[in-house]
């Protein structure tokens, strides 16, 4: 394996996805607001740091090898108000709940990564919308305009308050994940009232019984390694890099390790800050998360975001559906993996139910033809996406394990490994997706929808999908 290297300087800077043509951009109406805004937040600290973005990469090459699997999740578009202990904490442990039940079902280590601190910008599939009669530019996240409709008009210093809002909440998922696992030891900590079913309880029950007495006995028996293993917990945080601009901002070289010289900030402590290495002796991580994705709107392959993406040395994702050509797929790797690092890519499908069995194939055969070895991820959200007869955006349960079971037995005939799952998910009581064990119907959605975009499945539907895919690979 070669050695990594940096893109070459000449050909990729921070900044030159700008040479380049953009989809979903944002326009503001004061450029020089903007400027000042971004100019404020290169000046700020990072959110995550260059260590444990690489310690993700090691853990991702694990995933793409087969030896663990991959945990996204969270919610579909977050607002600055979820930004509270309470709710970060509820997703947190729904997160670290559905991984033991996949530990425990797959017997492998699972790698969690959440769709939070950070995951703000919406790409729209159109630019406007009408309300009551009148109309206004869409809803694009709470770091571009407002939910309410007199509130739409781009506003830079929302990207400010969403540098602030992500700081917040890693800070409290660092504080969180600090105080360890020690809850999820204790059956009671788990709420299985919901299950209707009296034979899916006892089953679930059972699990959970076995899952909570091993991590006792590891307690008891004082098994220093393993304890450590399971009680603190690795949450990474992940969002969609859609406004370049803020992107850019937070990317910080760092340099790379040279004889005499250790691995460390390329910055002279100055103002504004002064790189003290060339360019080409640093790596370029984007310390606002650990780990971004390119959606299924902007990932042209001349378009800016590709551009932007192949230049950072992050894990980095690319949502895959049905309007991609198996041969552009293998570009997107060719340009975003050119050195072939098993794991640097996640490519996260996402055809729907229906249509799963069509394009995945040709995707999975494509891949396998070359030597890049991406994480094989399956989003069953976004292809099954439906309006309830109320008007209610909803997906169903019974649609995202078809997509979840497909995935695994095509990527199994093929010779190939469903490696992941990506899920919009949220740690509450919400009704927002049909079906699942608590058998919720259409009927239900209105009692508690909340969402500001796409439907979330709830604490107990995000636990049982975990049991129903354990189940699935024990199959
Ligand atoms: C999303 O993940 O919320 C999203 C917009 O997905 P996609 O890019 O796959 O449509
Ligand atoms: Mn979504």
């Amino acid at each position: 394996m070669a050695d990594h290297q940096a893109p070459s300087p000449a050909a990729w800077a921070p900044d030159s996805w700008k040479t380049k043509p953009i989809k979903q951009d944002v326009v503001y109406d004061d450029p020089a607001e903007l400027s000042a805004v971004v100019e404020r937040i290169a000046s700020l600290p990072p959110l995550v740091s260059s260590a444990e973005i690489e310690r993700l990469r090691a853990q991702l090459r694990d995933v793409a090898e087969g030896r663990a699997f991959l945990l996204q999740g969270g919610d579909c578009a977050e607002s600055f108000d979820y930004c509270k202990e309470g709710a970060i904490e509820d997703k947190l442990k729904v997160l670290l709940q559905m991984s033991l039940v996949l530990v425990w079902g797959l017997r492998q280590p699972v790698v969690r990564i959440a769709r939070m601190a950070g995951q703000y910008a919406k790409p729209r599939s159109s630019p406007f919308e009408t309300v009551d009669g009148r109309q206004v530019m869409s809803y694009r996240g709470d770091n571009v305009n407002g939910i309410d409709p007199a509130q739409r008009r781009p506003d830079p210093q929302r990207l400010l308050a969403a540098y602030f809002h992500s700081a917040a909440t890693v800070n409290c998922m660092r504080m969180v994940l600090g105080g360890g696992l020690a809850d999820l030891h204790r059956p009671d900590a788990w709420d299985l009232g919901h299950v209707r079913k009296e034979a899916i309880r006892r089953e679930y029950q059972g699990i959970v019984t076995r899952l909570t007495d091993a991590l006792g006995f590891m307690d008891v028996v004082g098994a220093t390694g393993q304890e450590a293993a399971v009680r603190t917990a690795d949450v990474y945080t992940s969002h969609e890099a859609l406004l370049l601009d803020y992107e850019q901002a937070l990317t910080r070289p760092v340099a790379k390790a040279q004889p005499g010289a250790r691995r460390g900030s390329a910055y002279e402590p100055s103002t504004p800050p002064r790189l003290r290495v060339a360019p080409e002796l640093c790596d370029f991580y984007n310390m606002s998360a650990h780990f971004i994705w390119i959606g299924d709107r902007t990932r042209q392959l001349d378009g800016a975001h590709v551009e932007y993406f192949r230049g950072v040395r992050n894990p980095v994702g690319v949502k895959v559906g049905p309007t991609m050509d198996p041969a552009e797929l293998v570009r997107a790797l060719d340009i975003l993996d050119p050195l072939e690092e098993p794991g640097r890519v996640t490519l996260i499908t996402r055809y729907g139910a229906e249509k799963i069995a069509q394009f995945l194939p040709a995707h999975v055969e494509a891949v396998l033809a070359t030597r890049h070895r991406p994480v094989w991820c399956c989003d069953p959200c976004h292809g099954n996406t439906t309006t309830a007869p109320s008007g209610h955006k909803t997906r169903s349960f019974d649609a995202i394990v078809a997509e979840i079971s497909a995935s695994i037995a095509i990527h199994r005939r093929l010779g190939s490994r469903l490696a992941g799952v990506h899920l919009e998910l949220t740690g509450e009581h919400v009704t927002e997706c049909t079906g699942g064990s608590q058998e919720l119907s259409h009927r239900d959605l209105p009692s508690n929808y909340q969402t500001f975009c796409d439907p979330r499945l709830n604490y107990e539907q995000s636990l049982d999908i975990a049991f129903t895919i354990a189940k699935l690979y024990e199959a």
